[in-house]
């Protein structure tokens, strides 16, 4: 029998429904693992009192015969998703013992449909980086290699999945921090279109960019949690959209035969590396034996994606990070003198070099005599940008490419150069800016045997395709059910 730990999203919840195991015992299988693989740094709260309190209540429903689809499953969230009953930090010092008096709408839809939470997760400060190095707490390793990073922002999201640590997880993504790190820890996540998932709870980084996801190890798994993760949320985020949950698994089994795949030239430059580009093109030749078909596309102002991420998303950032102020809750100064160096300092101590970064060229670049150099025109380009998808969508289905110009870069490597991780983003950016539905599927692996991801972009309120199309793939490969050595190398206790 496969350990517990093996089993896939779905394998648990049908061997939980059966009562063949119980959400208790997977509840104590995976704090164990997760306490043998501190040295991953995937989490940043744990709490088993209270985990295995949610599984106690989890194994009473499933003996009253409540049939919820993720009964007794566990899973941990990104640490950007405020909840009760751990604490809630963001990464950041500023939240350092935050409790919130409530839970995220995204964590209490899960809660509702059956999961038990093992936990909160390590990522980068405010969902700021690319690495998780900007983490205020602790170091997350990659699980393919422990010297290199595990992407980020959602980082400890990935290491968990990938060694095993959890089933699942919540990320977020503003611009990357979904498909990125699922890219380079080999795991499957998608972030919905803009809207789909409500951002109340979610500790706001860029409102127009930010959006909740999960991050799995099939596309299968991400179905059913994401179904469960939608909706609307129309008293509590205001831009949550008003369409209806879906089951998003209900056609992971469709037929590709016909399918029209674009693969935008611009996503094939002189930047994207040998051996990523050998995984990438090995899986679309996989496509084409499954019925699809190739068209090529063109996204003209792929490059021009990142300086406008890089001004709105700051700018947006200046914006929503005022409110650490020292006054309400978080982080304050212990010693100051009046009103305005009690924020300096508060906001000095608590934010993180990389935060600090944003909030000035946020401030800069919405500032009287440069908004509409730079602030105005980054909006105007951003229209482009999506109305390019939309031309390109004309021709085909949905689109396919690198998640990432690289695999996963060794710790320290480009820690004190903001642009070099700015400019990694080249491939993600884009539909982000857009609000469009992306996904990272694992396709192969290249230099240093890391994983790469195969990114996918659909269309607006795209997601169901992009899962089956997802999905297909994994049914004709094993790249998303290799297992890391770091997931074994630690001792571990069986319950
Ligand atoms: N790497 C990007 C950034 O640093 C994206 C982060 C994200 O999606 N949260 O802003």
């Amino acid at each position: 029998m496969a350990a517990l730990h093996e089993l896939t999203v779905a394998e648990l919840a049908a061997q939980l429904r059966a009562r063949e195991i119980s959400a208790v015992e997977v509840a104590r299988h995976f704090l164990a693992r997760a306490k043998s693989h501190q040295s991953l740094g995937a989490y940043l709260a744990v709490d088993e009192e209270v985990t295995l309190a949610q599984a106690r209540a989890a194994d009473q429903r499933i003996a009253a015969g409540e049939a919820a689809p993720l009964l007794g499953v566990p899973l941990a969230h990104k640490d950007i998703f405020v909840t009760r009953d751990f604490p809630s930090t963001a990464g950041s010092k500023m939240l350092d013992g935050y409790r919130s008096p409530f839970d995220a709408t995204v964590v209490a839809r899960l809660a509702q449909a059956g999961a038990v939470s093992l936990g909160k997760l390590n990522c980068d400060e405010f969902a700021m980086g690319s690495s998780n190095e900007n983490s205020a707490y602790r170091m997350a390793r990659n699980p393919w290699d422990p010297q290199r990073i595990p992407g980020g922002s959602s980082g400890g999201s990935a290491v968990a999945v990938a060694a095993r640590l959890a089933p699942a997880a919540t990320g977020t993504d503003t611009g990357g921090s979904i498909r990125q790190p699922a890219s380079f820890c080999g795991i499957t996540g998608i972030k919905p279109t803009y809207g789909r998932a409500s951002r109340y709870g979610m500790v706001a980084f860029a409102s127009s960019l930010d959006q909740a996801g999960p991050m799995a190890r099939t596309a299968e798994d991400c179905a059913l949690l994401l179904s469960a993760m939608c909706g609307p949320d129309p008293d509590r985020d205001s831009t949550s959209l008003d369409v209806p949950a879906e089951d998003f698994a209900r056609s992971l089994n469709e037929s590709l035969e016909g399918l029209r795949i674009g693969v935008p030239r611009e996503f094939f430059g002189a930047g994207l590396a040998p051996d990523v580009r050998a995984a990438i093109d090995a899986a679309l030749q996989e496509y084409r034996r499954l019925g699809a078909s190739l068209v090529e596309i063109s996204l003209p102002r792929t490059e021009l994606s990142i300086p406008v991420y890089y001004i709105i998303a700051p700018a947006e950032a200046s914006s929503n990070l005022s409110r650490y102020d020292g006054v309400k809750f978080g982080h304050r100064a212990k010693q100051y003198g009046d009103l305005g160096d009690m924020y300096q300092k508060t906001r000095a101590e608590g934010f993180g070099d990389e935060v600090k970064r944003r909030i000035m060229v946020g401030t800069y670049v919405l500032s009287h005599g440069y908004y509409d150099a730079y602030y105005l025109q980054a909006q105007k380009i951003r229209r482009m940008i999506a109305d390019d998808f939309q031309q390109a969508f004309k021709s085909c289905d949905v689109i396919a490419g690198p998640a990432a110009p690289t695999v996963a870069w060794k710790l320290g490597e480009k820690a004190d150069d903001p642009v070099a991780n700015y400019l990694a983003d080249i491939y993600t950016l884009p539909g982000s800016l857009a609000g469009l539905p992306g996904m990272s599927v694992p396709c192969g692996f290249g230099d240093g045997g890391m994983p790469v991801g195969l990114q996918l972009i659909g269309n607006y309120f795209g997601e169901a395709k992009l899962l089956n199309v997802a999905h297909r793939l994994q049914q004709v490969t094993d790249f998303h059910s290799r297992i890391p050595v770091a997931a074994d190398a630690a001792p571990e206790v069986r319950s």
